[in-house]
């Protein structure tokens, strides 16, 4: 591999992970000892594992860690708790959203470089209601865990320098199709979908996190008393998986999937779709399916249409993915694809690409996991 760009002989090479999902853990692995993670929310969740959490809530703790815990003192990296806003593929750096941050902004190199992130460092702040529950904060060598002195902190700018690297890895996965809280698998934890968040809770931290899984699953606990009605939309690997958990552990449930294809598990085997179409049977879980079925909560048709002539009592969406590299520029995202595109491109070798096949910024950075899209498959060349 060339050179990486502003490299200077015998100066370690820097390498960036954006994201820390499956696919940025097993990067940051490989890259270890010398990368750099930009992750948030401040936890990892096990994604397979999280729709059984609302069930049983008691299983959500073994899907979880901090990663400051792992990747700060386990791995001994540096983990940058923040949301990538930009990738600058000419300059080499990445623009980050600190957590705190309402707007990011960008300290050109030079003096200034180093300054605001020395000053604003906090390791973890949970939000417990209106307090805090501070582990620990440092700021300009003010180190505190009482809840006045980090307000106190909260009031500096929290903004970062551009994060240089010599090697970037995009794994910022993907994230529901479903209006802000509607879907139960992808927390709200960018901006721009927090601003539509309804819920009053913050997912981008643990706590926050926690008491979205423990409400959701105390109301499911209590509709089961009164043998209440769930729609869940969409009878894709998650939305058959989603029924069969909540039917196992709130059996009291009226439970109800409706998708517009004509059968379950559509992508799948046929083999796979009728034993699960014969398991969801069998326990009781009704399954409506058609090309006329179209989710719209406010038409009457719809549900008379799927057996709920009154609604349910609780909707979920579990149709469909998005994009989240809203970061990248457009000329490396894809026009099609799920959630109508915005995959990023990437050749044989997982370097980012533009739509025309070329490198994209330098040749050194590269994607992969659910973000990412073989440029021959999303362009139909291949
Ligand atoms: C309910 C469910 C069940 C599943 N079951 C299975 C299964 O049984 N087997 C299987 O193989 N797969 C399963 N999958 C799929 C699997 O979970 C995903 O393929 C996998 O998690 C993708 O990993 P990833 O690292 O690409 O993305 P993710 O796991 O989505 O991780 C991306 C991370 O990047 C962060 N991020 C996003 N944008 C930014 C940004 N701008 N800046 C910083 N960080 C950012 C996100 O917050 C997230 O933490 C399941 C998925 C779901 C939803």
């Amino acid at each position: 591999m060339a050179a990486a760009h502003g490299e200077s002989p015998g100066r370690a090479r820097r390498a960036l992970v954006v994201g820390g999902g499956a696919a940025g853990l097993a990067a940051a692995r490989g890259l270890w000892p010398s990368f750099s993670g930009v992750a948030f929310p401040e936890y990892f969740e096990f994604t397979p594992g999280v729709l059984r959490a609302y069930a049983d809530p008691a299983r959500w703790e073994a899907l979880t860690f901090l990663y400051h815990e792992v990747l700060e003192r386990h791995l001994g990296v540096r983990w940058i708790w923040g949301e990538v806003t930009a990738i600058d593929g000419d300059e080499c750096c990445a623009h980050v959203l600190a957590a705190f941050s309402r707007e990011s902004e960008t300290i050109p190199r030079g003096a200034d470089s180093g300054r605001v992130t020395e000053r604003c460092y906090i390791h973890q702040a949970c939000p417990l209601g209106e307090s805090y529950r501070v582990i620990a904060a440092s700021a300009g060598g003010m180190s505190t865990n009482s809840p006045a002195d980090l307000r106190k902190l909260m009031s500096l700018p929290f903004s970062l320098p551009p994060i240089p690297y010599d090697f970037c890895v995009l794994a910022g996965g993907c994230h529901s199709n479903a209006a802000a809280g509607g879907s139960p698998w992808s927390p709200a934890v960018h901006a721009r979908v927090r601003d539509a968040e309804q819920s009053g809770l913050d997912e981008r931290y643990l706590e926050g996190r926690r008491r979205r899984v423990v409400e959701e699953h105390q109301h499911l606990a209590s509709l089961q008393q009164r043998r209440g009605s769930v729609l869940i939309v969409g009878a894709g690997y998650t939305g058959v998986e989603f029924a069969c958990e909540l039917q196992h552990h709130l059996p009291g449930l009226c439970i109800t999937v409706a998708d517009s294809m004509e059968r379950c598990l559509e992508p799948l085997p046929e083999q796979a779709a009728s034993y699960c179409e014969g398991y969801m049977r069998r326990v009781g879980i009704r399954t409506v399916y058609g090309h006329d079925l179209r989710y719209d909560p406010k038409d009457r048709a719809f549900w008379t249409r799927v057996g709920l002539p009154e609604g349910a009592d609780r909707t979920y969406v579990l149709s469909g993915v998005r994009s989240s590299a809203y970061f990248m520029p457009k000329e490396t995202l894809s026009d099609r694809g799920p959630g109508g595109g915005g995959w990023i491109l990437t050749n044989r070798s997982l370097q980012v690409v533009t739509r025309k096949g070329v490198r994209w910024g330098r040749g050194v950075v590269f994607a992969a996991g659910d973000c990412a899209a073989s440029s021959a498959a999303a362009t139909g060349s291949g």
